[in-house]
């Protein structure tokens, strides 16, 4: 697994909360560099949201990153469905 995958089920796992790079990269055991590139990286799936907001851990407000509840919802049970067809 890598980073991005971490960082991605990070913030699936707390979807719609709002972190900081700061707060992901201390959650993730990486720096806050590190985990602006991953996010930067993530944020271009649309089920990944970045944007100016306050950080749920910190309360700062700053540019953070959320999974969007309705997007992975969608995919989840786009997914299930799929396999419930199939058996
Ligand atoms: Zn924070």
């Amino acid at each position: 697994m890598d980073l991005a995958d971490r960082a991605r089920g990070f913030l699936i796992l707390h979807e719609s909360a709002d972190f900081c790079d700061d707060c992901l990269g201390k959650a993730l055991g990486i720096t806050a560099e590190q985990a602006r590139t991953i996010v930067e990286g993530l944020a271009k799936s649309p089920a990944i949201l970045r944007d100016r907001w306050t950080c749920k851990s910190c309360r700062q407000h700053t540019m953070v990153t959320r999974a969007v509840p309705n997007a992975t919802f969608a995919l989840g049970r786009r997914s299930r469905n799929r396999l419930g067809r199939t058996a």
